[in-house]
């Protein structure tokens, strides 16, 4: 392994860019936290790999046993410039010092309106634009069907199969999956209906226009269109398995909306900030939404969530009907200003699509060895396998579960998804070095070939 050092931890020791194994996964002081853990937090707060990171950067996690770990899961999308990134670093420490907090309601500051001009500037279309700032990608969720209802006097809401839009009450209507999102915690919120996606793997033939007149006749017939006040989509699903639809399937969603003043609504919440190869997934078909939801990439781990659109729907709500106490907290909008700098005086757009394409090219390779993986897909630094009984589109969620344990003894931090738990994702930082990425590849090969 070449050891390469990464200006990712400004002020600290740069952590070398290596895969190094000192013990099992986890070791004796990842298991000794996670005992505590067990003690301390609610069940119900499960984690994936139980590694006790103490330090990240480049495209590493440090652990407490003195592991490092390769990282393809950037903390579920959030990290996409990377941990610790060094304008990041500067820019919080920066306001932490400063101020950390007023509330935005009470006494206003400078960060939280230059996110909002910023946002105003980089999302799809030009038209006049307002932004308002909220926590977490659910919170956000919510607000967007707030500003919808209030804009269009109207209540039901239409979402997707394999939709994920967050835990609150509202957005677990929204989300599509039981286990473990909603299993046990209804009753959920009234007027949220369900249509089918288009999913290119399992309803091969479909083309994209086709999909979208198949959900759209549904939500005529069961909702009608007078009764909508918004659709909400994801570009490209995220936790129900990195599901792209065919080419056509937006673009033909967003005119039927426009066409009968219903609101399109963008979740970009992991497809966001340059994340597939383009700043917003939707650029890629040119699809403008009318509000666009962002938050885990947009401020580099610090929570913050958006809505940014049309100036006539975001401003339907009367003043004092948006908000709460942390919204565009200071230091999150810090955090957010160095990372759009980042992506762009870096080119972590372009970035994010070489990492697509020597991903895209490596899996697909893997694949023709491998009938096991039905389905290569995804843009950009989100690629995912699709894992089949060979020959079939039977989901193999054990399969899955192995490979990706396996991964995780390896010192690869992998995730799943899927409506069927089925679905292994690659979400690396934009900051790994290729070294680092064609090592995990390497790994995952292996991996593939012993599971
Ligand atoms: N929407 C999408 C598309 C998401 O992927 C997520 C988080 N996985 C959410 C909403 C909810 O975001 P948060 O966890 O920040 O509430």
């Amino acid at each position: 392994m070449t050891t390469h050092h990464s200006s990712g931890t400004v002020g600290g020791p740069a952590i070398a860019q290596e895969r190094r194994l000192v013990t099992s996964i986890p070791g004796p002081l990842s298991r000794e936290l996670l005992a505590r853990k067990e003690e301390a937090v609610a069940a119900g707060v499960g984690v994936a790999l139980p590694v006790h990171v103490t330090a990240a950067g480049g495209g590493i996690l440090v652990d407490a046993d003195g592991n490092q770990l390769i990282d393809l899961g950037s903390g579920i999308a959030v990290t996409t410039v990377g941990n610790s990134a060094p304008r990041v670093v500067d820019a919080v420490s920066a306001q932490v010092a400063a101020f950390t907090h007023t509330c935005f309601m009470v006494t206003p500051y400078d960060g939280y309106v230059r996110v909002a001009e910023e946002l105003n500037r980089l999302t799809p279309g030009t038209h006049a634009k307002r932004t308002a700032l909220f926590n977490s990608g659910a919170e956000a969720v919510e607000n967007a069907v707030k500003i919808a209802r209030t804009h269009t006097g109207r209540q039901a809401v239409a979402v997707f199969d394999h939709a994920y839009h967050g835990r609150t009450n509202l957005t677990m209507a929204m989300t599509s999956k039981n286990m473990p999102y909603k299993h046990g915690f209804g009753p959920f919120a009234p007027e949220v209906y369900r249509a089918p996606v288009s999913y290119p793997f399992r309803d091969s033939g479909i083309d994209g226009p086709t999909a979208a007149r198949r959900a759209t006749e549904l939500i005529e017939k069961q909702v009608g269109a007078k009764n909508l006040a918004a659709i909400v989509i994801e570009p490209i699903q995220g936790e129900g398995g990195f599901i792209e639809p065919a080419p056509g399937f937006l673009p033909a969603l967003a005119a039927w909306c426009q066409e009968r003043g219903v609101v399109f609504v963008a979740d970009e919440v992991q497809t966001g900030f340059a994340r597939t190869g383009d700043l917003f997934a939707v650029d890629h078909e040119g699809v403008v939404p009318d509000l666009i939801v962002t938050a885990k990439g947009i401020a580099g781990g610090l929570p913050l969530s958006a809505v940014t659109g049309r100036a006539e729907i975001m401003d339907a709500p009367h003043v004092g009907g948006l908000g709460g106490t942390y919204g565009g907290n200071p230091l999150a909008c810090a955090a957010a200003l160095a990372v759009i700098e980042t992506i762009e005086s870096d080119g972590l757009v372009d970035r994010a699509r070489t990492i697509g394409k020597t991903m895209t090219e490596r899996l697909t390779a893997l694949q023709d060895r491998d009938p096991r993986i039905g389905d290569v897909r995804g843009r950009g630094a989100m690629i995912a396998i699709e894992l089949v009984r060979p020959g079939t589109t039977e989901p193999d969620a054990d399969l899955t579960r192995r490979v990706a344990a396996a991964a995780h003894a390896q010192g690869l931090v992998v995730l799943s998804c899927g409506t069927w738990g089925n679905v292994l994702r690659f979400l690396p930082p934009l900051s790994i070095p290729d070294h680092l990425l064609l090592e995990a590849l390497d790994v995952l090969d292996r991996v593939f070939g012993e599971s």
